[in-house]
């Protein structure tokens, strides 16, 4: 039986983007893919949100979506748009970008790394025990894992495979979306009424239109097709645009669920396995590159005996309110996509607030991903937020924070006195550098903050401690977060590296 340290099942974003975080980490991962390869038919979801661009950016590979896509003011609440240009980041806008785009992409770049995938091969179950998880897949022998990762999308075999419940909300309207030819002109902008939101809208190609259309009754389970297509057309727009040549038709509903547990022992989901909910906000996709940034540390830590199985449990704690958040925001948004005349003066009234500067900065930090805070505990409050990507000097030169992200290891940044840090313990596992940064601490949303001494940054880019000039918490933070000191290294003979920053010194010797 052929075995790997972790199974991913579901090649889209967040299988791709875990299996990335796993490989960083020096995890054997292998992806099993139903699809022959990473083609994706139909262009699905339009893009990605700040604080996603931040992670791909913390992993050195933003430019490569940057190169292909646009960016926009395109954070949007039902209809207003956020403008969150004043944001404190490198990246303050959305990026416009097809998912198919999106995975040809991430697939390039999980092709560079030591990922196993197996493409044209689907799991049909698993059994799970003490050791590991014997996955069966539907032609030739299982494979065996020590985890399997659920990244399966909204139909997940694994998590119902897994027992694990789903509560929410039923559908209560469908869409139509596809990709098609017409032999008339598209009618302009988005058309709002009472069942929902309908569009046309021409793509690069300048021939292909992607056709968004509310049903009036929820649609069955079964494929839609162009006749579907054509009749839910003429009930809104009074002709179908002479569509044809249709290269993609789909249907998805407003259908908001959310596992209950994002894990059964050995088995975890991530990405739309693990929530579901209208696209309004077009969330969907960050969310499940988020949670495989999240999970992908914590799971390697495990497989690699660096940290006990406990550590998985944040996963959920983390990541389950973050979605359950982003699920309620997409049915506020849903109710204001229809529109009577009642539900027209409730756009009015939230635009009118939307657009005032508090609220806007508010709900522009939860659609982007930038305010998102995990709860660390009471302290500074970088605690448990994103690390600001700021322009650091160290010895050699000036250093984004993000470029020391790029290998996804645990980081130790000391901004007071050099030398100050002893964390030999963890020295292995801990990369530890002296820096300075003169500028102000500001962050989404909050404003500027307190300048700490020391920075305690998670690979997923989130702050696990912060120093004020003083030390206190610090090795409870790193064995919470990084796993156990090692043994005491010989004080002397050799090298005697106990207090000294080693990583640093090699640092300011080179870049890596
Ligand atoms: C029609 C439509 C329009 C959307 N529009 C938007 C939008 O505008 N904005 C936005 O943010 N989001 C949008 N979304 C949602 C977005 O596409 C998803 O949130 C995103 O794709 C989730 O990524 P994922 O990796 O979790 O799951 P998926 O992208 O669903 O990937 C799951 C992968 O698992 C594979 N798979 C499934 N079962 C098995 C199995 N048993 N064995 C092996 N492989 C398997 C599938 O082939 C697939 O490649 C849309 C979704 C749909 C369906």
């Amino acid at each position: 039986m052929t075995e790997h340290a972790v199974v991913i099942a579901g090649g889209g974003p967040a299988g791709m983007m875990l299996a990335a975080e796993l490989a960083l980490a020096k995890v054997d991962v292998a992806v099993v893919e139903r699809r022959p390869d990473h083609v994706l038919v139909g262009s699905r979801a339009g893009g990605f949100h700040s604080r996603t661009l931040e992670v791909l950016d913390q992993r050195g590979v933003a430019d490569r979506f940057l190169a292909e896509g646009q960016v926009a003011q395109a954070a949007t609440f039902g209809t207003t748009v956020l403008d969150m240009s004043d944001f404190p980041t490198r990246h303050p806008y959305s990026l416009g970008i097809w998912q198919n785009r999106i995975e040809r992409i991430m697939a390039a770049w999980i092709a560079e790394l030591p990922v196993h995938v197996y493409y044209g091969c689907e799991v049909t179950g698993f059994a799970q025990d003490d050791t590991g998880v014997d996955v069966r897949l539907a032609d030739g022998e299982p494979l065996r894992a020590q985890y399997l990762v659920g990244c399966d999308g909204g139909r997940s075999l694994i998590r119902k495979a897994a027992g694990i419940e789903f509560p929410g909300w039923d559908p209560t309207r469908s869409n139509l979306i596809a990709e098609v030819e017409l032999t008339e002109e598209p009618p302009p902008g988005v058309r709002h009424d009472a069942t929902g939101v309908h569009g046309l809208h021409r793509m690069e190609d300048g021939r292909t239109v992607r056709v968004v259309v509310t049903e009036q009754q929820i649609g069955p389970s079964t494929e839609p097709t162009l006749r579907d297509l054509s009749e839910a057309l003429i009930t809104v727009f009074g002709t179908d645009f002479g569509i044809h040549s249709p290269t993609w038709i789909s249907r998805f509903t407003d259908m908001t669920r959310q596992a209950a547990d994002y894990r059964d022992r050995r088995v975890l989901l991530a990405g739309d396995a693990a929530h579901v909910h209208y696209p309004a906000g077009g969330q969907g996709l960050s969310l499940g590159v988020q949670d495989a940034v999240n999970l992908g540390w914590k799971l390697a830590q495990v497989v690699n005996g660096t940290s006990p199985e406990r550590l998985l449990d944040t996963y959920h704690a983390e990541r389950h309110p973050v979605a359950a958040r982003a699920l309620k925001h997409t049915m506020a948004q849903a109710a204001l996509q229809r529109r009577d005349e009642r539900i027209q003066a409730l756009v009015e009234v939230v635009s009118e607030l939307a657009r005032m500067d508090e609220p806007r900065r508010r709900l522009a930090g939860i659609v982007s991903g930038l305010d998102i805070r995990y709860d660390l505990g009471e302290g500074h409050p970088l605690l448990g937020r994103r690390m600001p990507d700021l322009d650091l000097a160290i010895a050699d030169g000036p250093l984004r924070v993000f470029e020391l992200l790029h290998d996804a290891r645990p980081l130790l940044l000391n901004l007071g006195q050099p030398g100050d840090f002893d964390i030999a313990p963890w020295e292995d596992r801990v990369r530890l550098i002296d820096v300075s940064y003169r500028g102000e601490w500001e962050l989404p949303v909050l404003g500027v903050v307190s300048a700490p001494t020391a920075v305690l940054i998670r690979p997923d880019g989130y702050v696990a401690w912060v120093g004020d000039r003083t030390h206190v918490g610090l090795p409870e933070a790193l064995a919470t977060w990084f796993g156990p000191p090692t043994a005491a290294l010989p004080a002397a003979g050799d090298g005697d590296r106990r207090g000294v920053p080693f990583v640093a010194a090699t640092i300011r010797h080179g870049r890596r």
